[in-house]
Order: C-alpha cells, then structure tokens, then sequence
C-alpha cells in the first residue's frame, strides 16, 4: 500500500489553498463541507471564489505564495498551473510538517485526496494511489448509482442510537447481533422511502423487544418495466438483491429474474390471456401469507403495477390485513415501446394527448368506450390487445376515425426480439397477422405513427 488511509477532522482548522481558479473552487467546496476554516492566496479569484470571499467565507490574500503564509496552517492544497510554485509549496510545508497536496502533481503531494461517494456521515473513499484517478471515478459512478441516497440518514440515524445500544445491549456480541439484524431488516428500507419517523420508531422498539421476536415481514409491489433489465430503476434493483420471497408473472423477463436474490424463494404466479396460471385471489393471499411469516415479499410485475396490472387490488388485500407495503413505479409498456419503436406519444404537430386502454375484457369482449377514441389529434395505446385488434381497428373507424389513420404493433418492445408491424387502421390487422405478432404486444394508433420511419433507431 503506497498511502496510509485516513478521514482527517479539520474542524476549524487552518487550510491555506494556494491558488484562486477552478480547481482550488472544487477543493474548496469539500474543505469548508468539512469545517475548515479557508484561506486563499492567489493574485486573482475566480467568481465562485470571489463571490465566497465577499460572503465572508474564506479569507482572502490578493498576492503570491511566500512561507510566512503557512504560519498556523495545518493543511495546505497548491492548485496552481505552476509545477515550479507547487513544487516550492511542496517544500515550505515538508520543512514544517504541514499536510501538503499539490492537485494533479503526486511528486509534491504529502498526501493525495481520494474519489469520494458522500453519503454523510457515510463516506465512502476510493482512490488508485494517484495512478489512474479516471478508474477511481468511474468505480465512484457505479458506487454513486449503487448505493442508495438514504444510507446517509440511515449511517446517521444510528449514530444517534449507539449510545441507547450500549446502555440496554451490554456485550459487544449482543450488540453486534442487533446491528446486523437491524441492519438486513425492514428499517433501512423505512429510511430509503423517506419514513424517518417510523424508522426512529422500529429502531427504538426493536432494541428493548426481545432477541427471538418474530421479524416484521413487508411486500414490495415493484414495476420492472418492459423487459429490457436496463430499464429497471434502482429502486427495483435494490429490493430485488434484498428480498426473500418473489412472486412474478410471465411479463418478467428471465433476464430480470436473474438480477433477484439467488437465494430468495420464486414463485410463478404468471397468467397468460385467458389461461389464468394462478387466480387473482390466490395471488393476494399467497402475499398475505409469505409477510405474516415476517419474509420481505417482492411481488415483481411487468410494466408498471398500477398500470393494467391490478396492482391496486393486490395492495388493497395487504392494507386490509395491515400489512407494510410498499409499491414502486417501472416503466409501462407503453413508454418503452414508444422510445424504443420511434413512435412519441405526444408531438406538437401530431398529437396533444395519449389514452391508453386495454383491449382485454372479464368476458372477453372489448366493450371500449369508441366515441372517446375518435379524435384525430389523439394517440391511442391498446394494451393486451393484440386478440381484438381486428375488431378495434373496426370499431374505430365505424365511430368515425379515419381508415388512413397511421397504427402499429409493437411486439416485446424493449427487448432485442422487439418487432414492428407498420400498417393503418384498415390495413394493420392483416400485416400483423401475416407478421404472426403475438403478445406481449402493444397497439399504437394515431397520426404519430408515421414517424416511425424518420425517428426509428433499432431494427424492426
Ligand atoms: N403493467 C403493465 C401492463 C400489464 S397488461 C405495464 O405497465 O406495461 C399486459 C399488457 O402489457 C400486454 O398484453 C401488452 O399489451 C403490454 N406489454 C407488456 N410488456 C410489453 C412489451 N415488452 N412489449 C409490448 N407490450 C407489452
């Protein structure tokens, strides 16, 4: 290891900062985060800079770099464009024993500062010795969209409690076993969704419960869009690698299957058209059951889940046996086969408004309600209707939409096996049958269509 790693309190320290552009701004920023106090030497200032002068928040010295500056400092940043001023700076501080860190220039450098994740009081470091300072800030890119925002407040929030621990859980094991079972259970979750309260709440309950008291078991009804796993949110992402149980339906792809847990319990609940693999009732008790036994229950759904995907009628059944749940959005079919097929939905020139409807019906029937779909200036999206697309390319145009009115088919939209089936609204549903399109797949209608041909992207 060629540097010793280490977080410094500089709280109301000195920190002198030779230099008065962009880069010292930067590293400025971070000092004063950390509470030092901040002083400039620089012939000139640039506006961040001169503006946090004005504002009293750094001292400032309208000149060159001379020892005498270095008077009660304790920590020193050159930021010059002079290899030969830093070098000297270099050599002042070394002379004195001051920390030293010349940016961009590791032969004058004491010390070198890392890439950092901040999550206060949660910091995270990361750092090539100086070698390849690009490696260290991508790795900080994967770690920034890894690493939930709220584990901050989490890191915070149990600093506060230490002390509390201590005092009720007198050994070190007891206490190290509560902190990991606090810590894989429901609380930092509680955190990340923004429920502090409760969060304080469970935290402060859980230290006097006792040890073997049933874990609180919770759903989480998760959209994970489309199919293409890149269009998860992170969200999704993070409670798919928590979850202990995960019921899903045959719109999750396996490739997003394959992102869950390895080691958390699946259960099939999928229903294709008409051949419902597991009733809907089932479904919402099978969730009941799982929480009560305190597992953390992902229920994944493709799309969106309250998007044509009863997610209303599955978290109606949790709320009513009072159990905690949590939904989060995805990105529904009909976004994901807009982008990815070329069609927008909305368009100055074509378009004001976008309904989108199903095409599925309890009975079978699509009873839509056709005047409404009829305006010219509108997109209208068919979900689950790729049985009926005959008969609602009929219906419309006998309540008045034009024959020529631009639709398409978007079949597995998002994913690599994606087709597009162009047509209008008399001539669709013979392409799509010779085109064998089959669901999932979604209907576009409306004068948007037509720019498919110009804005497309991927091969149909
Ligand atoms: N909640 C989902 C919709 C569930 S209804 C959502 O927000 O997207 C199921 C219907 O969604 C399918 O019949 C099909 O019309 C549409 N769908 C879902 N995934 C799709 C995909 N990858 N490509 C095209 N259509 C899709």
């Amino acid at each position: 290891m060629n540097y010793f790693p280490l977080f410094l309190n500089l709280h109301e320290q000195n920190c002198l900062i030779i230099g008065g552009g962009d880069v010292a701004a930067r590293k400025i920023r971070l000092l004063a985060a950390a509470g030092g106090k901040i002083m400039v030497v620089a012939p000139q200032l640039c506006e961040e800079l001169a503006s946090a002068a004005e504002a009293g928040k750094l001292i400032y010295l309208a000149a060159s770099f001379c020892e005498a500056q270095l008077q009660n400092v304790r920590l020193v940043i050159a930021a010059t464009d002079s290899e030969e001023v830093n070098r000297q700076v270099f050599e002042a501080c070394e002379a004195r024993g001051i920390l030293v860190n010349a940016v961009d220039d590791p032969a004058s450098c004491r010390f070198i500062t890392p890439a950092i994740v901040d999550r206060s009081p949660l910091v995270i470091a990361i750092s090539t010795s100086g070698g390849v300072p690009v490696l260290a800030r991508q790795l900080r890119t994967q770690l920034e969209a890894l690493i939930p925002h709220g584990y901050g407040d989490l890191a915070q929030m149990a600093a506060d409690f230490r002390d509390e621990v201590k005092a009720t859980l007198v050994s070190t094991d007891a206490r190290k076993q509560f902190w990991e079972k606090t810590l894989a259970g429901p609380i930092p979750d509680m955190v990340f969704a923004g429920k502090h309260a409760a969060a304080r709440q469970a935290l402060s309950d859980s230290i006097k419960a006792d040890a073997d008291a049933p874990l609180q078991g919770a759903v989480y009804l998760v959209g994970c869009g489309p199919g293409n796993p890149d269009l998860l949110t992170f969200r999704a992402l993070r409670l798919m690698q928590q979850a202990d149980a995960v019921l899903y339906d045959n719109l999750v792809s396996l490739p997003i299957l394959e992102m869950v847990r390895r080691d958390a319990e699946r259960v099939y609940v999928g229903k294709k058209s008409n051949n419902h693999a597991v009733p809907q009732q089932e479904i919402n008790q099978l969730l009941v059951r799982y929480a009560l036994q305190g597992k953390k229950v992902l229920r994944l759904k493709g799309g969106d889940p309250f998007i044509f995907g009863r997610g209303g009628e599955e978290i109606e059944e949790l709320a009513a046996a009072g159990i905690a749940f949590e939904v989060v959005p995805g990105i529904t079919s009909a976004a994901g086969a807009s982008c990815y097929a070329g069609i927008p939905l909305t368009h100055r020139d074509y378009a004001q408004s976008v309904t989108f409807v199903t095409g599925h019906r309890r009975d079978g029937e699509v009873e839509l309600d056709w005047p409404r779909l009829v305006n010219p200036t509108e997109t209208v999206v068919v979900y689950m209707g790729v049985a009926q697309l005959e008969k609602i390319c009929q219906q419309l145009i006998k309540h008045g939409r034009n024959p020529d009115t631009p639709a398409a088919m978007v079949e597995n939209a998002t994913l690599a096996k994606q087709r597009v089936v162009i047509g209008t609204l008399s001539s669709l549903p013979q392409r799509a049958s010779e085109r064998g399109i089959k669901p999932p797949a979604l209907i576009i209608i409306g004068e948007v269509v037509s720019l498919h041909d110009k804005l497309k992207w991927r091969e149909d």
